[in-house]
């Protein structure tokens, strides 16, 4: 069984995740969404606020799981015994930290690979960071994210 692990810090999940989901979804027999913590971003919801977001977005997708992790991508697809990680890219500006990760990632385990998939164009600037800053002023952010998501992100700065 083709198995793809798409891990992120989803924090929260754009509807550009979505999409790199349901790309994953055609090619894969099983999508694992794993969510982590990117020790180089300070998460606004906690990883079990992302799981349990991200698990009403994909509810109608079959094939798709969501979980948690920590420690090293490579040992997390081993568990799940998949092969492949996948990835979205979406400008230049991506493509150099996707590449480092991922030939980082093939020294730790040369028989997993990393896939990418490109988002639809027009997700090509949606970024859970710039969604965060622009919600924190009041911005309307309803066109990137899922609506349940929204509503979340709302209530995060309405405290
Ligand atoms: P990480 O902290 O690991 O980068 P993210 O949640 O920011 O986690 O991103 C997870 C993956 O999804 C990355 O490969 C990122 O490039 C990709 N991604 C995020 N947003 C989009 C988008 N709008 N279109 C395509 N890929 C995206």
């Amino acid at each position: 069984m083709s198995v793809a692990v798409y891990p992120g810090s989803f924090d929260p999940i754009t509807n550009g995740h979505v999409d790199v989901i349901k790309r994953g979804a055609k090619v894969f027999e099983k999508v694992v969404i794993a969510v982590g913590d990117n020790p180089a971003k300070k998460a606004l919801f906690t990883k079990d606020e992302r799981v349990e977001m991200i698990r009403e977005v994909v509810r109608s997708l079959r094939t798709v799981e969501v979980d948690a992790f920590d420690g090293l991508v490579v040992d997390y697809v081993r568990r799940q015994k998949a092969q492949v990680i996948l990835r979205g890219i979406r400008t230049i500006s991506d493509f150099e930290y996707e590449y480092q990760m991922a030939l980082t990632n093939r020294t730790f385990a040369g028989d997993i690979e990393t896939v990418f998939v490109m988002a639809h164009e027009e997700y090509s600037f949606v970024s859970s960071r710039f969604i965060k800053e622009a919600a924190s002023m009041g911005g309307d952010v309803s066109s990137f994210l899922p609506r349940e998501v929204e509503k979340r992100l709302k209530a995060k700065f309405k405290k």
